[in-house]
């Protein structure tokens, strides 16, 4: 049983391959920029806070604020200043952890011991950035010019990251925006081109069922695609070839029964003439049997003839190869053929260049030849000549057949091959030709990857060239 193959339509994997070529970059590299355009907002608020503190806690340390009984107020409010503009809070705590300044005022007089802070006594100094909470941490070292005894405090700067958050939120909505309409823009664009890309094809498709439904005249000349005209051109031909086929068959099926019909129309005749003759004579009777027995044996011929062809056609892989000796094969032919010969007088000779063996099916190729020898028999004038000869080369074997009978005129030998074609009716009829010969020779011929060919000219003779290559390879 034969497997079914899964079949799918053009349109959807066009349309995914189109979509995921024109989308998934532009989506990525959104994602990319959006990503990377993040970071460097964070980076750069990171740094801001980073120049300004270390701007600040130089101040600080420069005009000694940790030493100071009463605070600087310039400095005080310089850092709250600097604590709005970085959105953030600031802390200044002296050596015993004690808090001395709070831009929030919550933890002033307060002890404030953090990580961070204890780490930057020690030298370490922290920057920070926190992705979970959102916010930034880093410490300055406050220094005591006076003392000289090394840390005297820290400035611990802590900001909130979400105005840079909402700033690159707000950037990327409408990032998303316009890839939405771009990605609306691209399905549109996409949808149109397979649309595009689609109609020749489904005309084409239409176009063929308008032919299977029997309309063969059906034109496809305007098809923008030259692929789909050729595939119309390779379409027409095979349908072309098919109407061919159809029309010789039909002629055949028609050649057959007129040409089986013949002797039988001929025998009725007979018959009836005799039984219309009331006391008709014997010899009489004898003479019209002996036609009708004519009659029967071209019927039988016709019928024999056209079964070989038949099987011909059928069993063309059928061929029974081996090595034949060709020189052997003609002298076999002509002895069968000499006694019809001798009868017209008609002078049957072989001539073999050199001893040449073939791959060959003995009993086909014997057949197509005989058929040769026979027609150029039978086309011949009395006391004419028939010349067979046999040559080959180192791939080739060729045979000639050449009489020297009544020839074929120009215009009808490019027909003789054809199956009941027959120049002169009724003198084939006469020499009980079927008109089948010649198209079982060709048969043969072609079916050993053979080829054959005719030259004549009206009332001089025929010769007729046979090749067949020496190996056969199937
Ligand atoms: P047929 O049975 O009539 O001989 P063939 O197929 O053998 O049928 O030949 C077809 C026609 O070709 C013949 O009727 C004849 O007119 C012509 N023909 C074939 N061989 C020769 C030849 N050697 N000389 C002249 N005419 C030939």
């Amino acid at each position: 049983m034969e497997k079914r193959r899964l079949t799918a339509g053009m349109r959807l994997p066009l349309v995914v391959m189109l979509l995921v070529i024109g989308i998934l970059p532009m989506i990525f590299q959104g994602k990319m920029m959006a990503g990377s355009f993040k970071q460097s907002q964070i980076d750069a608020r990171s740094l801001e806070i980073q120049n300004q503190g270390m701007i600040l806690s130089n101040k600080l340390s420069r005009a000694g604020y940790m030493d100071a009984d009463v605070k600087d107020t310039i400095l005080d409010s310089e850092m709250d200043v600097l604590a709005d503009v970085l959105n953030g809070r600031i802390v200044v705590v002296d050596e015993d952890y004690r808090v001395v300044r709070d831009t929030f005022r919550i933890a002033e007089r307060k002890y404030q011991i953090s990580e961070e802070i204890m780490r930057c006594f020690q030298g370490e100094y922290t920057n920070k950035y926190d992705k979970d909470k959102h916010y930034y941490i880093q410490t300055f070292p406050l220094y005591d010019m006076s003392r000289e005894a090394g840390i005297s405090g820290v400035m611990l700067i802590t900001a909130s990251s979400e105005n840079i958050l909402l700033q690159v939120e707000m950037v990327e909505d409408k990032a998303n925006l316009f890839q939405l309409m771009a990605v609306l823009a691209i399905g549109v664009a996409v949808f149109l081109m397979v649309r595009f890309f689609m109609k020749p094809l489904e005309e084409f498709q239409n176009k063929l069922s308008q032919v299977a439904a029997g309309d063969l005249n059906t034109d496809i000349s305007f098809s923008v695609y030259r692929e789909i005209q050729q595939m119309w051109e390779s379409v027409s031909q095979a349908i072309r070839k098919l109407q061919d086929v159809d029309k010789s068959r039909q002629e055949f099926v028609s050649n057959v029964s007129h040409e089986l019909k013949t002797p039988i129309t001929s025998i009725r005749v007979l018959a009836d003439s005799l039984m219309s003759m009331e006391n008709a004579p014997v010899e009489l009777y004898q003479e019209f049997m002996n036609d009708i027995s004519d009659e029967i044996d071209r019927e039988s011929k016709i019928i024999d003839d056209l079964l070989s062809l038949v099987k011909m056609d059928k069993a063309a892989t059928e061929l029974n190869i081996g090595h034949v000796n060709m020189n052997i094969l003609l002298e076999q032919i002509l002895k069968r053929l000499r006694p019809i010969a001798q009868k017209r007088n008609i002078e049957l000779t072989l001539e073999s260049m050199r001893e040449v063996v073939a791959d060959a099916d003995e009993v086909k190729f014997s057949l197509a030849l005989s058929n040769l020898v026979e027609n150029a028999i039978k086309y011949n004038k009395e006391e004419g000549w028939v010349h067979v000869s046999l040559d080959a080369d180192h791939k080739f074997c060729y045979i000639k057949v050449s009489d020297s009978g009544i020839g074929i005129p120009e215009e009808f030998q490019s027909r003789i091959f054809e199956r009941f074609y027959r120049v002169d009716k009724a003198r084939s009829r006469e020499t009980g030709g079927t008109g089948l010969g010649l198209a079982i020779t060709r048969n043969i011929i072609q079916m050993h990857q053979g080829a054959i060919k005719v030259k004549s000219k009206e009332g001089e003779g025929t010769t007729f060239t046979v090749r067949i290559p020496l190996t056969y390879i199937p």
